[in-house]
């Protein structure tokens, strides 16, 4: 048999179909003759491995398709109807309007990031936040990093380098993503001493592992697991007492960065960052995306000096926030000064959202759907390694396809994320749930064009 080689059209065939040269006016000749030529040397080793040539509408057909999905926008925006509020795969939280105005405004041209506007000389981006953060927090002073495993990494680096970490051994732990808390310790240069064992941690088993080569007492707030039944952990402010008497610098990473008390939410406490900064800690790390509802960043507030440190350390440079990040979180951390966190800021308007209008939210879209929606009752949860265990009463709407549909209920969640406004729900006893809790404001009409839309297909 001869080889199908030389059926394989030439680029030159290929540039002249109609739909090609559409995609050249559309894009550009170089980035349409990459991709053509990409398909070919594809076709090429198909024939090798005893393929076929494909026609020359499939690979036009082929390369169209393949140049909208490579040359789109990313990422894209879904609905999320998890009911998970910190949706660490769907990005966590999501920014209030003033957040994201304040964060196109600083994106679309130049700002004074880094200039006194007064004496018109260098000034620091840190400058501006740190006081609003202290004033939140209580701490003596403040430094934004890029995310909270750099702001831990660059604490550990600047504190503990070459000297010993003694951290309980229910604490030094995998946070999430392969964030391995001994990992961080040894990047640091620091060495781990683990003290205690999984479940008891007493402040004499800290106190035992002090030497002259130590060189600070780390506590990890344990967000995304729970250790419960026979156990004992020592409060951050037993910690900070040892601390002072041996001259050891305490540090807490806390994770989530909450702000606000849970338990009027009907949540478990959520040790707050002003209680870290009441007991004396020296720093604090937290996270900007996780409980505080504000953009990807690390943050640290502590004792001015020990912040110092850091803030001269080369990794700091590193590990530097950008200035997008940067607005954003002013801007977040502004609601909480005015009040209005539970109204403003996304996340807090999820945990704070009145069963009222989750039943009311869960009927309105049970209309739209007819009889292949039911509401029932369900569970929300925070997610994002907070508060793990922890839930939320809620409404859910439950779809059910009438047992015509392919695939069951994961064909219809597969339908639900291939949507053009992909919709991602969770599966529960068999049916597609979809929780009004994180589906944001504006987004109701196009879930519900993607509900009926995979509830037909
Ligand atoms: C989430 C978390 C981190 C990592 O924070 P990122 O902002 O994701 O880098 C570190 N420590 C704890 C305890 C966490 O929960």
């Amino acid at each position: 048999m001869t080889t199908s080689y030389r059926n394989i059209p030439s680029v030159e065939k290929l540039l002249s179909d109609e739909r090609i040269c559409r995609l050249v006016d559309e894009y550009s000749h170089e980035a349409v003759v990459y991709l053509v030529r990409r398909r070919l040397d594809e076709v090429r080793q198909g024939i090798t491995d005893g393929e076929e040539s494909p026609s020359l509408d499939d690979l036009a057909e082929g390369i169209v398709t393949r140049a909208a999905s490579l040359w789109s926008p990313w990422p894209r925006s879904v609905i999320n109807a998890t009911g998970v509020i910190l949706h660490t795969n769907l990005g966590r939280a999501p920014l209030s309007r003033e957040s994201t105005e304040a964060l196109l405004n600083a994106a679309r041209g130049y700002t004074n990031l880094e200039l006194d506007l007064k004496d018109g000389v260098r000034g620091s981006r840190q400058a501006h936040i740190e006081s609003i953060l202290c004033q939140l927090t209580g701490a003596e002073a403040s430094l934004v990093v890029n995310n909270n495993a750099s702001a831990v990494l660059l604490g550990l680096s600047a504190i503990a380098n070459e000297k010993e970490v003694i951290v309980s051994r229910g604490e030094a732990v995998e946070i999430g993503g392969g964030f391995r808390i001994p990992d961080v310790l040894r990047q640091s240069g620091a060495t781990l001493t683990e003290v205690g064992t999984t479940n008891r941690t007493y402040l004499t088993d800290y106190k035992g592992a002090i030497t002259q080569d130590t060189g600070a007492l780390l506590k990890v707030h344990s967000s995304n697991f729970l250790i419960s039944g026979f156990t004992h952990d020592t409060a951050i402010g037993e910690l900070v007492e040892l601390g002072v008497r041996h001259q050891v610098s305490v540090l807490h990473d806390l994770g989530s960065g909450c702000l606000l008390e849970t338990a009027r939410f009907g949540l478990a406490h959520e040790p707050t960052v002003q209680e870290s900064v009441a007991a004396g800690v020296d720093l604090t790390f937290f996270s900007g995306d996780k409980l505080l509802g504000g953009p990807q960043a690390g943050i640290i507030v502590g004792k001015k000096e020990t912040i110092s440190l850091l803030a001269r350390h080369p990794l700091a440079r590193a590990v530097r926030i950008d200035k997008l990040s940067l607005a954003a979180l002013t801007t977040t951390l502004l609601h909480y000064i005015r009040g209005e966190a539970l109204d403003k800021v996304p996340v807090w308007r999820m945990v704070s959202m009145p069963i009222e209008e989750l039943e009311a939210t869960a009927h309105r879209w049970q209309k739209d759907v007819g009889d292949r929606g039911q509401v029932i009752r369900g569970l929300s949860t925070i997610g994002g390694g907070s508060l793990p265990g922890e839930t939320l009463p809620t409404w859910l709407l439950a779809l059910t396809q009438g047992g015509s549909l392919p695939g069951g209920a994961n064909g219809l969640t597969s339908r639900l994320r291939e949507a053009e406004m992909p919709v991602i729900a969770r599966i529960e006893e068999d049916r597609v749930v979809i929780d009004p809790r994180t589906v944001l404001p504006g987004e109701e009409d196009a879930l519900v064009a993607s509900l009926k839309n995979a509830l037909e297909k």
